[in-house]
């Protein structure tokens, strides 16, 4: 059932391959076109992301603001409750973090379908009029549809004077709820690091001390995984020269390749 599902995904991710080739970069292309001079087998199967199936969750809904009695609700958060959800930040201009995170996402979902994998969003819309999902939903979204990871995508809001940069979060080691996920979940944020250096985006130069990676046991989303998950904030909107990169298509499209990379490497493909 699986296996056959996972062929015509394959199938289908052919075509999207050859619609999608102009606009993907030459490392990205060139796995495919290996795999195109194999006459014995199916094109697709050579496509290096071929049933592997990746979840991926876009930050804060942006209509949150507008529920505050519903994102406020407290939920399991991993040994004790938080907020359902909440808004999010914003650069100094207004342009949301929900926003940024679903066009990244997007993005990323883009890229990986091209190279063949199954991509399934915790919310799949951005809307002002809708909210949530929940922080726990979020955590358990990658086990629930049989993902092989997970990757949550934000960006940060400090007011610090000069804050600016990437940092991967990975989950602390804490039975019964993430000692499970802890090394492979370091494995992914190293792995998503290594993503985001190759593509030259800045390490965060506020916290984590330059290494660009911290550990937290207080996210929900990271607290509730059964598959090996990392949280990236992928900039920090207040500041203007990150707020100038994730507000342009061609700083969104660097991100998305950056995210891409870096599960490319977790995996090994
Ligand atoms: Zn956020």
């Amino acid at each position: 059932m699986i296996r056959a599902r996972g062929l015509a995904v394959a199938f289908a991710a052919a075509g999207l391959l050859v619609a999608l080739a102009p606009s993907l970069a030459a490392s990205e292309r060139q796995p495919a076109a290996a795999g195109a001079r194999d006459e014995a087998a199916p094109r697709a199967a050579a496509l290096p992301l071929t049933g592997i199936r990746i979840a991926l969750d876009p930050g804060h809904q942006l209509g949150n603001h507008n529920f505050p009695t519903e994102i406020n609700r407290p939920v399991p958060a991993g040994g004790f409750t938080k907020p359902c959800n909440t808004t999010g930040t914003a650069t100094s201009s207004g342009y949301p973090e929900s926003t940024f995170a679903f066009a990244v996402a997007t993005g990323v979902k883009r890229r990986l379908e091209a190279l063949g994998a199954t991509v399934r969003m915790t919310r799949t819309s951005n809307s002002e009029r809708l909210w949530g999902p929940c922080v726990n939903k979020r955590g358990a979204f990658g086990g629930s549809v049989g993902a092989v990871l997970e990757v949550s995508l934000h960006g940060d809001g400090s007011t610090r004077a000069g804050a600016r940069g990437f940092h991967v979060i990975a989950p602390v080691s804490r039975a019964p709820w993430t000692d499970d996920i802890a090394v492979r979940s370091l494995r992914l944020a190293k792995a998503l690091r290594y993503g985001l250096d190759q593509r030259n985006v800045p390490r965060s130069t506020y916290l984590a001390g330059g290494t660009g990676l911290v550990k937290r046991s207080d996210l929900g989303t990271l607290n509730l995984s059964d598959v090996p998950i990392a949280m990236i904030e992928l900039g920090n909107m207040r500041n203007h020269q990150d707020a100038a990169l994730m507000k342009s298509s061609d700083g969104r499209a660097v991100y998305a390749s950056a995210v891409v990379l870096g599960i490319r490497t977790y995996l090994h493909r």
